[in-house]
């Protein structure tokens, strides 16, 4: 199981949506389409603490939720988002490096030299 897998099985995550805007930036990391309003400085500010997974199934054609990039509430597409901590994803990642390797014992004696 992967760290993110498992804050979301532990309910460690957030659900959001994203604007078209906001999804297109996240996802290639283009801009260039972006409307007038839309600010990449609000975008990263709101993103930069989080691991965000765009959810492409999730996808309502006309909203005016709240997006989780730019706080925009103008009315559009908006996509699913799964977001987690990237504190909490370090931290899951810590634990799974204190596993006792012991585990998972090999079954072969080391070869020594
Ligand atoms: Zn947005």
């Amino acid at each position: 199981m992967t760290s993110y897998a498992r804050l979301i099985e532990t309910g460690n995550y957030y659900e959001g949506v994203f604007c078209t805007d906001c999804t297109i930036a996240h996802e290639n990391g283009d801009i260039s389409g972006a409307g007038e309003t839309w600010s990449q400085v609000e975008f990263i500010n709101a993103c930069s603490d989080y691991d965000i997974v765009v959810d492409s199934d999730e996808i309502d054609e006309f909203s005016d939720s709240t997006c989780f990039g730019c706080m925009t509430r103008l009315a559009g597409v908006r996509y699913g988002v799964v977001a987690v901590l990237r504190s909490d994803l370090d931290y899951v990642v810590s634990l799974a490096k204190l596993t006792p390797v012991q585990e998972f014992p090999c079954p072969v004696p080391p070869i020594s030299l």
